[in-house]
């Protein structure tokens, strides 16, 4: 008897797909506004002829032109060229309020030694 099939197929060579693209998503884009509580808005003085993209419409945004900084907290490390008239929309819709506006809504925002005195008992 002749057993056939052995070793007649062998490529089984096995080769797991690889995904390029297995990385976790973390790298925000750099020009998307970081969520925060409230945002800090002032008028753009830019003499640079950059260009950058606002954060609420995609849209190309010349620094030479009339615009605003949008800054997540005020933290200016994190600001963001935006149009204009695209900051007043979304102020108007209540996605970018303003640290008063925030601050109006916060029950009653606890001294330092209130909250030290919180962290630390909820560490035993
Ligand atoms: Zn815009």
């Amino acid at each position: 008897m002749v057993s056939r099939g052995r070793g007649a197929r062998h490529d089984g060579r096995v080769t797991p797909p690889k995904s390029p693209r297995d990385q976790p998503p973390i790298a925000p884009r750099s020009d998307t506004l970081t969520p925060a509580q409230w945002y800090s808005v002032r008028r753009a003085v830019n003499s640079k002829p950059s260009t950058y993209t606002c954060p609420f419409c995609r849209g190309h945004l010349l620094a030479l032109t009339e615009h605003v900084l949008v800054a997540p907290e005020g933290d200016t490390t994190r600001r963001r060229h935006a149009h204009t008239q695209c900051t007043l929309k979304a102020r108007a819709a209540g996605t970018l309020p303003s640290r008063e506006e925030w601050q109006a809504t916060q029950p009653k925002p606890p001294g330092l030694l209130a909250r030290l005195r919180r962290r630390s008992s909820s560490e035993s």
